[in-house]
């Protein structure tokens, strides 16, 4: 098992595969998007196979692959046929816009994908143009109906963003009554890759659950699992389920049990901090595994308490800012 200095345990892995996008998410990155990294400053698959093959062995159990949009990127089907005989990896999972995902579901649930998150911030597709700048709704919405159809289990993203999708919080609430989703609000966070200038946060946690509980006041609270990043509710006679996500108000540090690696093979043990080591540069240097596990642990024991020590630690000139598709949510 794997633990940090803090005593947590790490078992999940956030693999960013590319910061490239067919969408142009305000929130994420500016609409002429990001000044993409070149082919040669990408891990190549070799690579990521690698690194989570070490860090399998090492202790983590779950992958989540995520971007950018994973499925922009070259013969992803492939490296995921790959990565789910990674042996020991109890779980694999996937974060997509859902844009080019529904005609790959069947392979996705043949490969044991048993999860997935779908990212939608509206029901509306005016509103969803608005928000995307791309014409894109009615693909997600397919994606959504063939992950249903397939038995996969789906959790539906929606960053809630003051002006902009405050309105759909009750319709996707409702949007679970019939369907068996996890309907997920998120607050905005200020990664945007500077697409727009971050005002701080009118819309967090306690407001959203607020609006939520003011039309079902019968709304119950559920367990939540361990390290879960949300906290999580049921309305009676619903199929779905609702939650809300903390991100910028960082309420579940203290069980954060994730780690993730950027397009560039970049590790952060925050989503706060700015990176605390290159393994892409590590393996091409010609580092055995031996030397990369040294190198891991060491990161892992050095992890910062929470999110608001991470961002404390960062350099001056490198305020939390960056595009969240270099990050991977
Ligand atoms: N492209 C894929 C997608 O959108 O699902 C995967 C990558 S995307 C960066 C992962 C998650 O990060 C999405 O659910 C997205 O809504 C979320 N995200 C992006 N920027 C954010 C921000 N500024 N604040 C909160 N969540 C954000
Ligand atoms: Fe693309 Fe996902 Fe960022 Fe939207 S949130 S721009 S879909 S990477």
């Amino acid at each position: 098992m794997l633990t940090d200095n803090h005593g947590r345990n790490i078992n999940y892995l956030r693999l960013a595969v590319t910061d490239r996008c067919n969408l142009r998410c305000f929130y994420c990155m500016p609409e002429e998007g990001l000044k993409w990294l070149q082919r040669e400053e990408l891990m190549t698959y070799e690579e990521m196979l690698q690194i989570c093959s070490l860090l399998v062995k090492m202790g983590i159990e779950k992958i989540r692959i995520t971007g950018g949009e994973p499925f922009v990127r070259k013969d992803m089907m492939q490296f995921l046929s790959a990565l789910s005989k990674v042996s020991g990896l109890k779980e694999l999972a996937i974060t997509t816009n859902g844009v080019l995902t529904a005609p790959l579901v069947p392979d996705l649930k043949k490969l044991g994908v048993r999860s997935v998150n779908l990212s939608l911030d509206t029901l509306d597709a005016n509103r969803f143009f608005a928000i995307t700048h791309r014409d894109e709704f009615a693909n997600v919405m397919q994606t959504l109906e063939e992950l249903l159809r397939h038995d996969i289990e789906v959790k539906i993203n929606a960053v809630v963003m003051d002006g902009k999708n405050t309105q759909d919080i009750i319709p996707m609430v409702e949007m679970t009554k019939d369907m068996p989703v996890s309907m997920r609000f998120i607050e905005e966070m200020p990664f945007n890759g500077e697409g727009h200038v971050y005002n701080g946060l009118k819309w967090d946690y306690i407001r959203i659950m607020d609006e939520i509980k003011e039309k079902y006041p019968d709304i119950q609270r559920l367990q939540d699992s361990p390290s879960s990043t949300s906290y999580n509710y049921h309305i009676p006679g619903h199929k779905g389920d609702v939650g809300v996500i903390a991100a910028y108000s960082r309420t579940f540090c203290g069980t954060c049990n994730r780690i993730r690696i950027t397009p560039e093979g970049v590790l952060k043990t925050c989503l706060y901090d700015g990176g605390v080591m290159n393994i892409k540069d590590l393996i091409r240097s010609g580092a055995s595994d031996g030397e990369l596990q040294t190198k891991l642990l060491e990161a892992f024991g050095n992890r910062p308490k929470d999110g608001r020590e991470a961002e404390q630690h960062r350099n001056i000139n490198d305020p939390a800012h960056e595009s969240m598709a270099t990050i991977g949510g």
